[in-house]
C-alpha cells in the first residue's frame, strides 16, 4: 500500500516509525491489527483506503499521552471546556486528533473525524469513521468472548457492525458501573433501538 494522495506527506513506512515512536508495542500491535481490518473493511464498502489506512494507523496515536498534555491542547485549541471534567479514554480521539494534525500535518477532516469518533462513535458517522469504530473492535489481536460474531457481522455488514459494537460496549460499561460519555448514548439512540 503506497500512499499517493498526500493526506499524509510521507511514505507508509515513514507514519509507521512516527506511531511506533509514539506509544508502546502492545499498542502499536493493536494499531497495525486495525490497519489491516481497516483497509479489508475500506475495499469491501468502496472507502478510500488510503484514508482508512492512515486513519487506522493514528487512531490511537496519543493514547499515552499525559492528562497534563490532553488539557494544554484543550484550552490553547479553544476545545469544549466539558472536555475537562471527562479522562483519557475520550482524549485521546477528540483531543488526540489535535495531536496529529500538529505533530503528523495530517489535515485531512474526513481522517481527523474518523479518529475523534472511534471511541464512541456518533449520531451521524461517515463509512470511514464506521471503518475505523468497527475496525478498532474487531482487529486480530482483540479476544473478548463474543469476537468472532462481531467479525463475521463486520465483513457482512458495516452498519450491523456499529450497532452491535455500540450495544456490546454499553452492556460492558452498565455491567462494570463504569460512567457513560454522553454522546456513547447518542450512538446507542441512533444505531441500536429501533427509533
Ligand atoms: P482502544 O483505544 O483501542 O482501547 O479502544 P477505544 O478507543 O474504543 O476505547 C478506549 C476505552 O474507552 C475502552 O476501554 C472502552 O471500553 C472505554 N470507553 C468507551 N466508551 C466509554 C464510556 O462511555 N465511558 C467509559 N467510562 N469508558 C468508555
Ligand atoms: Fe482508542
Ligand atoms: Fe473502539
Ligand atoms: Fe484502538
Amino acid at each position: 500500500l503506497e500512499y499517493q494522495k498526500g493526506y499524509f506527506d510521507g511514505t507508509r513506512r515513514e507514519l509507521l516509525a512516527k506511531v511506533q515512536q509514539s506509544v508502546g508495542e502492545k499498542r502499536y500491535r493493536h494499531i497495525l491489527g486495525v490497519e489491516s481490518a481497516a483497509v479489508e473493511l475500506a475495499r469491501l464498502n468502496d472507502v478510500d483506503v488510503e484514508k482508512a489506512s492512515i486513519a487506522a494507523l493514528v487512531h490511537d496515536y496519543a493514547k499515552e499521552r499525559s492528562a497534563e498534555e490532553f488539557k494544554k491542547v484543550i484550552h490553547q485549541k479553544n476545545l469544549d471546556k466539558d472536555l475537562l471534567n471527562w479522562g483519557n479514554f475520550i482524549w485521546h480521539g477528540v483531543v488526540g486528533a489535535e495531536i496529529i494534525a500538529n505533530e503528523l500535518m495530517i489535515n485531512d477532516i474526513e481522517i481527523l473525524n474518523a479518529v475523534r469518533r472511534h471511541t464512541v462513535g456518533a449520531i451521524t458517522m461517515t463509512q470511514l469513521d464506521k471503518v475505523v469504530y468497527v475496525a478498532d473492535f474487531v482487529e486480530k489481536g482483540r479476544n473478548f468472548p463474543d469476537v468472532d460474531i462481531a467479525r463475521t457481522i463486520a465483513f457482512n455488514d458495516l452498519d450491523q457492525a456499529v450497532s452491535f459494537e455500540t450495544k456490546h460496549t454499553l452492556q460492558y460499561l452498565l455491567a462494570a458501573n463504569k460512567v457513560i460519555y454522553p454522546a456513547a448514548i447518542k450512538t446507542y439512540n441512533r444505531w441500536v433501538t429501533a427509533q
